[in-house]
Parts: C-alpha cells; structure tokens; sequence
C-alpha cells in the first residue's frame, strides 16, 4: 500500500515503516559517532538496561544511547500497534522492529515487551525476561507518557491537561489550520489533579522498582532515571502550575523516596529535566506547540537546538555517566540548561506578544515544527521515496 500522512489535530493516524527506520537509523549513526568520542571521563557504562515506554521520543532515543553509545543490553517496554487490515502500525511499532533488526545485525540483545506497563502481568513479564536472559538490569529508565492508568481493581485515571488556580487565556497555535488563535483552557477539579497525579506522578515508577528489587532483577548499584520537564514561565500556568506540574512534582518526590529506600543497596534515583520537544506527548498540551516553535526558531539561530537523540547522548556523556553526576541544587540533571538560557527565553518573550496567524512563518520554526512533527511518523525523511508501495505489516523479532 501507498502510505501517506494522514494528520487530525495533533496526532498522524499513520506511519510510514520505511520512514520509521530512516529515522532510527539516523539516531544510531548519532548515537555511534558518540560513542567514538567516548573517553575515560565516562565513569560508570551501563550493560543491561530496560527503558519503560521505549518506542518514540525521549525513550526511543534513550534506548538507542544506551545501546549504540554504550553497547548496553535492551530490554524495551511500550504500548504500540501492529498493523491490521487498512490501518498502518503505530510509529513506535515500526521503530521497535527496525531498532530490534539493526539490534541483532550488529550484535546486540534486544528483546521488547508490549502491553500495558501499569499492570501487574507487564511488570511480572518484564522481570521474567531479566531473569531469564539478562539477570539483573543496572539501568532503568522510566520514560512513560500516558493518557491513561487502568488500576488492578479496573479503576481508570485520566490524564488531564489544565490549569489548576485560574483559567490560563493564552494565545496558542491551532495545529489543524496553523492559525494563531486564544485558547482558554479550564481550572482542573481537586479529582482532575489527582487522576493526573495517579498517572504520571510517580507511584508506578515506585512500584517498577519496588517490583525489581523484590525480584533480585536489579543491581545493587542501580540507576534509575524519569523523565520531566519545567519550562519557562510563560508556560507555568499550563505546565508547571497545571495539572501535568503536579504530577511531576510527585515524580521529582518519588526520586528522593526511591533513593532514601534503597540507600543501602545503593540504587539512586534520578530526575532528568529535558527540553520541550515536539512528540506524540508534547503535541497534545495546549500552548505548548506554539511555544516550541518559537523556541526551535531561537535555538536554531544560536545554534543550541537538540533533538531527543541529542538530549538524551548529552545526559549520559556530560551529565550522569561521569565521575560525579552533574545535578542542580534539586539533584536534577538539568538538559532543559540551553532552553532556559536567558537569551533564549527573553527573545521568546519579545516575539510571543508581536506573533500573529500572518508574520506565524517569520517568527516561529513553524516548518521545523512540522518537519519533526511528520519525521515522528516516519514522512518526509530524504531518502525515502514515499509513492512506493510498502507492506504495512512489519513484525517485532522478539514479540511475533
Ligand atoms: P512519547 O509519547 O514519545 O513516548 C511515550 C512512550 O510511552 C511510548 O514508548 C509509548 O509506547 C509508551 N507508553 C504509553 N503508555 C504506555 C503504557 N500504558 N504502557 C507501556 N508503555 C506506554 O513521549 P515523550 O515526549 O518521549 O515523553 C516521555 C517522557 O519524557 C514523559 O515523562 C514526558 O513528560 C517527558 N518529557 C517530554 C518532553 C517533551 O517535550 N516531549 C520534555 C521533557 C520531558
């Protein structure tokens, strides 16, 4: 079948599996250019890792890091679909079997687990697997974004994006017409904060650790690392005063918790804040994509812009794989450093009031904006020639 993009709001309800692989492909050859520059500073390498939600963004190209730059054992979980009838697989299938088919011609374990990563029976498989092909695991990184968390009583939190003190009025970018328009977006209830918490606080992290170590699945000289994101304060009203804020808030708490638990394993906890990329998670929060544009179009000009293969190499190499681990006054390994630059942020805060639906392509990245928005489905990558048919089916080695 032909594949061609077909985008509703902020979601592409198709991938293109010849793209998907272009684009894992580029992230490893990223990934092995780093690992040649490696050099003595880099303390600790990391041998057996499981990424939980390790199929797009900042996941996918923490597990190609961990795998191309430091050689380290993957064990990846998500929640994707396989192909079926008409309907295309989602990208992070079709970068999971291209990432699992470059895996094993260059000699590297693999193995991905595809469910839900809330739930008992995922984690219990998961363990299983460490225990069977890797042992333990020295590396767990949690790198889930959910809109959902089923509980094992059939309980179901939702993920709510809103603000929690006042309506937020803010000028946002219509993704469906790429017009400027006034978003509102509502107060969340006391029960709306805490559905958000329950979901992507940290209390499943917690209980994949927990989970681990009862288990004997980890090493006693673990690291563990979620991810998270502040922002600046143009956004705190939606971001980190909203619900999504409260929700790292308790993420960044269960860092600490899961430190003091196991300090005397010596398993430690991290909080990695990461800048605002555009991803399956990030296109859905309000404001936020047009703040990215805006925030690409800077960082492009003073040549700082990363994306999430290159955020995640520079938390590894400069950041957290070296003698001391380089942490704020939080304990937080802080990639979100460039984005925060004052420069940065005061040239974005000139160019916020003054853009409009007419001058959009003048002062925001729009384009790039779009550009990694198809990439993330696999389209418009060089290279690919896209009015070529292509079998949609396309299987995960270690799932089918
Ligand atoms: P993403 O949507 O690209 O990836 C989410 C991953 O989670 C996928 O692998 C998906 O399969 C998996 N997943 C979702 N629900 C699951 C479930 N129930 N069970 C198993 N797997 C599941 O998102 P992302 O932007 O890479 O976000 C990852 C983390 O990084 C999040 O914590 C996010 O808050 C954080 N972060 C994102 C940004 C950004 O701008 N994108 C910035 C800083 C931090």
């Amino acid at each position: 079948m032909i594949i061609e993009p077909k985008v509703r709001g902020f979601i592409c309800t198709t991938a293109h599996p010849t793209g998907c692989r272009v684009n894992v492909a580029n992230q490893i050859a990223y990934a092995k250019v780093q690992q040649k520059k490696l050099s003595s500073h880099s303390a600790i390498s990391p041998k057996k890792a499981l990424i939980i939600g390790s199929s797009t963004g900042y996941g996918l190209a923490t597990r190609i890091s961990l795998a191309y730059t430091y050689q380290a054992s993957t064990i990846g979980v998500m929640y994707e679909k396989e192909a079926s009838g008409n309907r295309t697989a989602t990208a992070g299938w079709y970068n999971t079997a291209a990432f699992e088919s470059f895996a094993a011609n260059d000699g590297l374990y693999a193995q991905t687990i595809n469910g839900d990563a809330f739930s008992r029976e995922i984690k219990d498989e998961t363990i299983a697997k460490i225990k069977r092909d890797l042992g333990k695991v020295d590396m767990v990184i949690y790198s889930l974004a959910a809109p959902r968390r089923t509980m094992a009583d059939g309980t179901v939190f939702s993920s709510v994006l809103k603000a929690t003190t006042d309506t937020f009025v803010s000028k946002s970018l219509d993704l469906r017409h790429n017009t400027i328009e006034e978003a509102s977006i509502p107060t969340a209830t006391e029960e709306e904060i805490e559905s958000t918490i329950k979901v992507m606080g940290g209390e499943d992290w917690a209980e994949w650790i927990d989970a681990l170590v009862a288990a004997d699945a980890i090493e006693g000289n673990a690291i563990t690392v979620a991810y998270s994101y502040i922002g600046p304060e143009l956004t705190y009203p939606i971001y980190k005063e909203g619900t999504i804020g409260h929700a790292k808030e308790h993420l960044h708490k269960t860092a600490n918790l899961i430190t003091k638990e196991y300090q005397q394993r010596g398993i430690h906890a991290y909080i990695s804040v990461n800048k605002a990329l555009v991803t399956q998670a990030s296109a859905a929060i309000p404001v936020v994509p047009l703040y990215i544009s805006l925030l690409y179009k800077v960082q492009k000009e003073l040549g700082t812009h990363e994306g999430c293969i290159e955020q995640i190499n520079r938390m590894f190499t400069e950041k957290l794989l070296i003698e001391k681990p380089d942490v704020d006054k939080n304990g937080y390994l802080r990639l979100d450093d460039y984005e925060l630059d004052s420069k940065v942020q005061e040239q974005i805060n000139a160019t916020w009031d003054k853009v409009t639906t007419d001058n959009l392509k003048d002062l925001a990245d729009i384009d790039g904006y779009w550009d990694d928005f198809y990439t993330m489905f696999g389209f418009k990558l060089s290279g690919v020639n896209y009015t070529e048919e292509v079998d949609t089916a396309m299987s995960i080695p270690s799932i089918s």
